[in-house]
């Protein structure tokens, strides 16, 4: 048996053990907290159907992306895996090949697809637990196209009008929201210029794919401009991440993971699905907790299940809660810095025993806080700097000139300051 398929079969039947007691009580915590309370109200909208995407990387093990990075149902593994053919194909997933996947609302995998060259692949769908598998052989065109507009009610109205964007544009809004706090910040008359990387199979209308490149956002509330580099993230023209560093834990000691991050784990008793949407740590009450990351703390209450609760706001979209503390130490509006204490953990609430409940979330999707990859670094080192400088020179230039016009035009002066 190839390692990355035993290790599939490992990590699944760890996963389906049944958990603790003090587990189950945070999860009925939890579920109660999805039901009533307007912490969790972002849970009952998940999220869209969409393709999502993955380059396979040196070192990846399918069981583990698929567990932890991608939070799909192990039981949709054991599916694929069942099928002789299906293993054999997917036991040979090298590095730089690509995979497709779509789950629905509720994390259920949909469909899976693996180009093992750009051109060919295979597909799996699965519906009521039956697996149909075809063979892909498409002609992929990849192309980039740049849009400019201006905002008269949002973002996505405006890009709705391009046909240049191959019915893509609200997977292209999106992006944009997740990078900008656009639903608070755009204005009428806003403008904005997208570098978008289109991909189109064989002959169909729309593109197969959507991907922004780069943006630059003129607006009255926020004017921001950046590009996408080798590692996924936006960077202004000076380098600047537009993502503040974060911690990996939001504490200085080490402490054990009394209950892991699980969106599909099986309730023992219930058999149905119950999410635990952050990590546990076993800590005594009185352990001073930490901002991961530079942020405005958004909310300090308490719940009965939850307890003293801490909700801060890191921008970009990025959200950490901190549950069953003993006490805050910060206000609601207060900023905070990486290492700044803003609580002593507890054990208040509906909580068997002292730990803090961390959770992280991007654009209101829980994401495992042990796993997720963080923004790491404030910005890029001088060799990187110069490698995206080059890649976007005549991007960058491009609106440096547009700028200086605007500047000359109207009297608006942008704030180019990185
Ligand atoms: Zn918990």
């Amino acid at each position: 048996m190839v390692p990355a398929l035993a290790a599939a079969i490992a990590l699944a039947s760890w996963w389906w053990a049944p958990s603790g007691d003090a587990a189950l009580m945070t999860d009925r915590a939890l579920l109660g907290l999805i039901e009533d309370s307007d912490l969790y109200a972002v849970d009952v909208d998940p999220a869209p159907t969409v393709w999502e995407h993955y380059t396979i990387a040196q070192g990846d093990s399918l069981a583990n992306l698929w567990t932890n990075q991608w939070q799909l149902p192990e039981a949709a593994l054991y599916t694929l895996l069942n099928d002789p053919r299906s293993a054999d194909i997917l036991r040979q997933v090298s590095p730089g090949q690509h995979l497709e996947w779509r789950a629905d609302g509720e994390g259920s995998l949909l469909a899976l697809r693996l180009w093992t060259d750009p051109s060919k692949g295979w597909e799996w769908n699965l519906r009521s637990g039956q697996l149909h598998r075809t063979a892909l052989t498409y002609e992929r065109n990849l192309h980039q196209v740049a849009v400019r507009g201006e905002i008269r009610t949002s973002l996505s109205a405006a890009l709705a009008e391009m046909p240049s964007l191959g019915g893509r544009a609200q997977a292209i809004a999106a992006e944009m929201g997740e990078l900008l706090p656009l639903a608070s910040k755009a204005r009428k008359g806003d403008r904005f210029s997208l570098l978008v990387d289109l991909e189109y199979i064989d002959d169909a209308e729309g593109a197969y794919a959507a991907r922004l490149a780069g943006f630059d956002y003129e607006g009255e509330q926020i004017s921001v401009r950046a590009a996408r580099f080798d590692d996924d993230r936006f960077y202004t023209p000076e380098g600047k991440s537009l993502l503040p560093g974060f911690r990996r834990t939001p504490f200085n000691s080490e402490y054990r993971i009394s209950s892991p991050f699980n969106l599909h784990r099986h309730h023992p008793i219930t058999g149905r699905v119950t999410p635990h949407l952050g990590t546990d740590f076993a800590m005594p009450v009185g352990t001073r907790v930490l901002a991961p990351a530079k942020g405005v703390v958004r909310t300090v209450s308490y719940h009965p299940l939850a307890g003293r609760f801490v909700v801060i706001d890191h921008g970009q979209g990025y959200q950490t809660r901190y549950l069953h503390l003993q006490k805050a130490q910060v206000r609601p509006g207060q900023e905070v810095k990486p290492g700044d204490v803003i609580a002593l953990s507890g054990n208040t609430g509906r909580s068997t025993g002292s730990h803090l409940h961390y959770e992280l979330r991007l654009n209101g999707r829980p994401l495992n806080p042990m796993t997720a990859s963080l923004p790491s670094r404030e910005r890029l080192q001088p060799d990187e700097l110069r490698r995206f400088q080059n890649q976007y020179a005549a991007y960058f230039d491009l609106h440096e000139q547009e700028s200086a016009t605007a500047v000359a035009g109207n009297g608006n002066r942008r704030d180019n300051a990185g």
